[in-house]
């Protein structure tokens, strides 16, 4: 029986052998030719994820030196040891260390589209310490510097202007409401914490601009330039991939806070404004109402500075003292992209449109085959892309811009 079983074998494992050496001798054809190719590797590309190692001991062609590299035919410039000359930015991710596997996915994502070929440092932000798992877990991902951080303890309570009784009985009826995390007290600490305390981090206290990352997001384009250089050259203040409408329940006394913020501080609103985004019928500030627009903060790239400007400090301060965030449930998302649309050159927005991303239900995928498919550079599908769908604000960001395909 088993002499009849082996024997039954036999042609296959031939047939596998056969194919197995046509296969090796294939890749060794492709190394040879590849060796002629004008286009060298990156030396960075070898590095490990370790945080310990020390980048200066890879070896690198001389002819880098500062000049621009050219990598998957995209530009940035290196420094004079090959790698590629850093902004004055960080990843920031505020989480949970029970989202410690979620985390890890999306630090694989943006390692592998991104980061494995500039090794900008992570920050890891919670409200309370990092467990050593947590810490282990993330560390072994990252090809930059990791830090964890806490959150201090104002920027995680409700200050003393909130009347606790009534907030807690606010939660109540938006929970019976079935409104989206309506009585949840932690959910508004984090979006009071994106509002208006995570840029006064210590640990950013170094940093020119961050790139939001939350646990459980996908990217799905390779990012072969530096968007950070991007935004410092092109002047651009905040960048996003995504654009929704918001629960109206979450925000409904919002919009009237910021009329009266705008009245009070009239220097503060820009006067090449992106208020046609958020305002439909070109009305004003004054006389229209919000239509719900916003960009999705879970995915940012944005200007610290902008963030720590005496325009902002005072809106914050402003929409803060009215006790929103516990009395309703102001997301970050609303009060980043009503700040952003009021307060800066509208030219300084910029939609990432190359990042295909993707956060629980919403995806943006490049569509251009030519561009972004063909070539490989994306795997998502676009048929799927939200920027087709009514609930985003596409339609209304475009009309902004004065582009094609805006309402
Ligand atoms: P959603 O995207 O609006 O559904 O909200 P999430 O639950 O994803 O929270 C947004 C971000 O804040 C994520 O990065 C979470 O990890 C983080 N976050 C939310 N609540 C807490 C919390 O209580 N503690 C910590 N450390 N992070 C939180
Ligand atoms: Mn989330």
């Amino acid at each position: 029986m088993l002499r009849l079983f082996a024997l039954c074998l036999t042609p296959r494992w031939i047939v596998s052998a056969t194919v197995a050496i046509i296969g090796l001798l294939s890749v060794g054809l492709v190394a040879l030719l590849l060796q002629d190719n004008s286009y060298t590797k990156p030396a960075y590309d070898k590095l490990e994820c370790d945080n310990s190692i020390s980048l200066t001991t890879v070896s690198v062609q001389s002819e880098a030196t500062l000049a621009p590299v050219i990598h998957d035919g995209n530009e940035f410039t290196a420094t004079s040891s090959g790698e590629p000359k850093l902004e004055k930015a960080t990843f920031m991710m505020l989480v949970r260390n029970s989202e410690v596997h979620d985390a890890r996915s999306s630090i694989r994502y943006v390692e592998d589209r991104f980061n494995k070929n500039f090794h900008y440092p992570w920050l890891f932000i919670n409200d309370e310490p990092f467990s050593s798992e947590f810490v282990k877990m993330t560390r072994s991902l990252v090809s930059g510097n990791a830090s964890y951080g806490v959150v201090p303890k104002e920027a995680w309570s409700m200050p003393n202007w909130i009347d606790r009784q009534k907030a807690e009985e606010c939660m109540k009826t938006m929970e019976s409401h079935k409104i989206p995390y309506g009585g949840m007290e932690s959910y508004r600490h984090m979006c009071r914490f994106f509002s208006g305390f995570f840029y006064r981090h210590e640990l950013l206290a170094e940093y020119d601009y961050y790139w939001r990352v939350e646990p459980n997001t996908q990217l799905y384009c390779d990012i072969t330039y530096d968007p950070f250089t991007f935004m410092r050259e092109t002047n651009k203040t905040y960048g996003f991939t995504i654009t929704l409408h918001e629960h109206e329940s979450t925000i409904e006394t919002l919009w009237s806070t910021v009329r009266n913020f705008s009245r009070a501080h009239p220097e503060h609103i820009h006067p090449n404004n992106a208020l046609d985004f958020i305002v439909d019928d070109q009305k004003s500030i004054t006389e229209g109402s919000y239509n719900f627009c916003h960009f999705w903060s879970n995915f940012e790239i944005a200007s610290l500075k902008f963030f720590r400007s005496q325009a902002y400090g005072d809106f914050f301060d402003a929409l803060d003292r009215s006790g929103g965030f516990f009395y309703e449930r102001w997301g970050d998302a609303p009060v980043h992209s009503i700040a952003a649309a009021l307060m800066v050159d509208k030219a300084e927005i910029h939609w990432f449109y190359d990042v295909g991303y993707r956060h629980q239900d919403y995806m943006h995928c490049p569509e251009p085959l030519a561009e972004f498919h063909d070539s490989g550079k994306c795997f998502c599908n676009p048929d799927q892309n939200v920027d087709r769908k009514s609930y985003s604000c596409t339609k209304e960001y475009r009309r902004m811009r004065g582009e094609p395909g805006g309402q």
